[in-house]
C-alpha cells in the first residue's frame, strides 16, 4: 500500500491545476518516465490484484476484496492541509481516510503487516511557522491514531507513535486553565502563547523606531492588534533565517500492544528500529537460528 503526494516526480510533465498547483520547492520528473504506468504493468503482468486510485470518489468507491496491492496519489506536491482539503469526490483524502484503507487492504495478509502513517503536514506547517496549521495537523494525525486503534486489537497488533524530530516551539507564560492557545496575553508587553525560535521573514514581529529623544528603540508588533487565531498567522521568532528550522528536544514514544513494553524509558533513536524488528521477528530477529538468549549468554561469557 503506497498513498500520498508527489504525482510530478512520478509522471514526466505532470501539469498543475489551481487546486493542485505544481511544488515549486520540489523537483519535477522531466524524463519522458511515468512511473504509476509502470507500477500498473507491473502488476498486470504479474496477474496481481491492484488498484490505482486518484482522489476521495475513487478511494470511496475501492473494493477491497480485489485488492492486494493500492496505489493512491493524490497530489502534484504535498497533499493539502487539512484545514483546506477539498473533501469532495475530486479533492485529497484526510490522513484518517488513508490510514483505513490502508489498514483494510493489509490486514487481508494472514501474516500480518508493517505500516508507517506519516502525519507529514505537521513538520510542513511547523517549517512556515504557523503554530495553529500544526496543531490542526496533529489533532488530524491523533484522529488517524484513534482510528487504527478502533480497527485492530491491541492482543495482536503493536502500534507506536512518535516523531522523527522536535521545532523550535515555545509554550512561553503562565496561562490561565483552558486559555486560548492561540491568543495573546498583556503581561505589560503583549505576546502569544505560542513562539518560534528560528523563523522566515513574517516570523520577523520586530522593528526599530527613532522616539522622540532621537533614539533608536527595538520594538516588537503587538500580536492582539492582529488575528492570531488565523491558520495563516506566523508566531514570532528570536533568530531570522529562511523559515522555522527542526529542535533538539527529546520526542515521545508512545506504544501499544505486543512488545509495547520494551519502550518505557530514554531511547536513542534507533532504538525504535530494532524494538520494531524484534516484535515482528524481521531482519536479523528472524533468523532461525539466532536465538537471541543464548546469544546474550554466550557474550556474556566471553566478555566480548
Ligand atoms: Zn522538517
Amino acid at each position: 500500500v503506497i498513498l500520498g503526494g508527489g504525482m510530478q516526480m512520478m509522471v514526466s510533465d505532470s501539469p498543475g491545476t489551481p487546486s493542485d498547483p505544481l511544488d515549486t520547492w520540489s523537483c519535477r520528473r522531466q524524463d519522458g518516465m511515468n512511473l504509476i504506468n509502470s507500477y500498473i504493468q507491473d502488476k498486470q503482468s504479474r496477474n496481481l490484484k491492484y488498484s490505482y486510485v486518484r482522489n476521495n470518489q475513487e478511494l470511496r468507491n475501492l473494493n477491497v476484496a480485489d485488492t492486494d496491492y493500492l496505489f493512491g496519489i493524490f497530489a502534484n506536491g504535498h497533499l493539502k492541509y487539512e484545514f483546506e482539503r477539498d473533501d469532495g469526490p475530486q479533492g485529497m483524502p484526510s490522513i484518517v481516510d488513508m490510514t483505513e484503507a490502508a489498514i483494510k487492504v493489509l490486514q487481508k495478509n494472514n501474516n500480518g503487516f508493517f505500516l508507517m502513517v506519516e502525519g507529514g503536514n505537521v513538520d510542513m506547517a511547523h517549517h512556515r511557522g504557523r503554530a495553529k496549521t500544526a496543531i490542526n495537523e496533529s489533532s488530524a494525525f491523533d484522529d488517524a491514531i484513534q482510528r487504527a486503534l478502533a480497527m485492530t486489537d491491541e492482543q495482536d497488533t503493536l502500534i507506536i507513535v512518535t516523531a522523527d524530530h522536535t521545532h523550535t516551539l515555545s509554550i512561553n507564560g503562565y496561562q490561565d486553565r483552558g486559555a486560548d492557545l492561540f491568543a495573546s496575553r498583556w503581561d505589560s508587553t503583549n505576546y502569544t502563547t505560542l513562539s518560534y525560535g528560528t523563523g522566515g521573514p513574517d516570523s520577523m514581529h520586530y522593528y526599530a523606531e527613532t522616539n522622540a529623544a532621537g533614539q533608536v528603540e527595538v520594538k516588537r508588533r503587538d500580536p492582539s492588534l492582529e488575528d492570531t487565531n488565523d491558520f495563516y498567522y506566523e508566531q514570532v521568532a528570536g533568530i531570522r533565517s529562511d523559515e522555522n528550522t527542526h529542535g533538539g528536544g527529546d520526542v515521545t514514544v508512545y506504544a501499544k500492544g505486543p512488545y509495547s513494553h520494551l519502550f518505557h524509558n530514554i531511547h536513542e533513536q534507533h532504538y525504535v528500529y530494532h524494538a520494531i524488528s524484534f516484535a515482528a521477528k524481521l531482519g536479523e530477529y528472524g533468523r532461525p537460528r539466532f536465538n537471541w538468549v543464548s546469544n546474550a549468554h554466550r557474550h556474556h561469557k566471553t566478555g566480548d
